[in-house]
């Protein structure tokens, strides 16, 4: 069994913390890091440090809980388990669970989350959206933000929509769109996360639509008013979970490498802060063809 050390400083690899941006709170959140003493078997993978992940990492027996989302992204004067970080805190150490964060030095990675978000919808990736500066670590420039990428066989805006709201998982957003839905797609960019400060980027690379969350009634607008563009916007966790997977088959790679005894896990549990949809009663457009939009099965 490898030691909680050895497998920070493997996460570290892949992941680089000095890659985060400069507001980020990346690394050890909590947990026994320096110990060569503390042994890791298990490892959960997850997007958000709530509570029902923390719950799901002791009852699964995890040594080593990992996140997308930073626990802390601010200073705070208490960790006292009547505060809800603070619980999650107390869950952790009480089980002897350590937590790492991986956020923005994961978005820029190779491959980082938008490389995952554009494998899970079937994208051949191109190159990213916002390039990282040259670097002889990444002769091919294959880092920074977002990715710009390419469909094999194009698609109209419609199926390309319903193939995002098939492949990524279920939640109660499921996937809006805005744009005709008979253009054709051919070209896209994605980015994991909230991306509408990406649009100059975006517009700047041509591309017939672009997928990401959290996307605002100004820059969307804004975004349809100056081009064609379509816009398709899915829950913020699901454009970022498929990045748990990718993460887990890594550490899985470097565990079979090193010939260490290491089980990794993915939650399944949603964390997406929205529970429910109520479609409008009378919305100018519910579907974008005689197909239902409601979202795949759970995956
Ligand atoms: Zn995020």
């Amino acid at each position: 069994m490898p030691t909680l050390p050895d497998v920070i400083a493997a996460l570290d690899t892949l992941w680089p913390r000095d890659r985060a941006e400069a507001w980020d709170a990346v690394g050890p959140v909590c947990g026994d890091v320096a110990n060569p003493e503390a042994r890791v078997g298990r490892v959960l993978f997850a997007v958000d440090p709530v509570q029902e992940i923390a719950d799901e990492a002791v009852a699964l027996g995890a040594d080593l809980l990992v996140t997308h989302h930073p626990l802390y992204l601010r200073g705070t004067t208490t960790v006292a388990a009547d505060t809800f970080k603070g619980r999650v805190v107390h869950t952790l150490i009480k089980n002897d669970v350590a937590l790492l964060v991986a956020h923005t030095n994961a978005d820029r990675a190779d491959p980082g989350v938008s490389d995952a978000l554009a494998g899970a919808l079937g994208l051949r990736v191109l190159r990213p959206l916002v390039p990282d500066a040259a670097d002889p670590t990444d002769p091919d420039g294959r880092r920074g933000l977002g990715r710009i990428c390419a469909l094999d066989e194009p698609l109209t805006l419609a199926e390309f929509a319903e193939r995002a709201a098939a492949r990524l998982p279920a939640t109660a957003q499921g996937v809006r769109v805005a744009g005709d839905p008979d253009a054709r797609i051919s070209t896209v960019a994605v980015c994991g996360g909230s991306g509408d400060s990406l649009f100059a980027d975006v517009r700047a690379a041509g591309v017939d639509a672009y997928l990401t969350a959290d996307l605002r009634h100004h820059p969307a607008s804004e975004a349809r008013e100056h081009s064609p563009l379509a816009l398709v916007d899915a829950a913020h966790y699901a454009t970022e979970w498929p990045w748990c997977e990718q993460a887990a088959a890594q550490l899985d790679a470097v565990a079979e490498r090193n010939g260490w005894d290491l089980r990794t896990h993915v939650s399944r549990t949603v964390t997406d802060p929205w529970t429910a949809h109520a479609p409008a009663a009378a919305a100018p457009s519910t579907s974008l063809s005689d197909t239902d939009m409601t979202p795949g099965a759970p995956n």
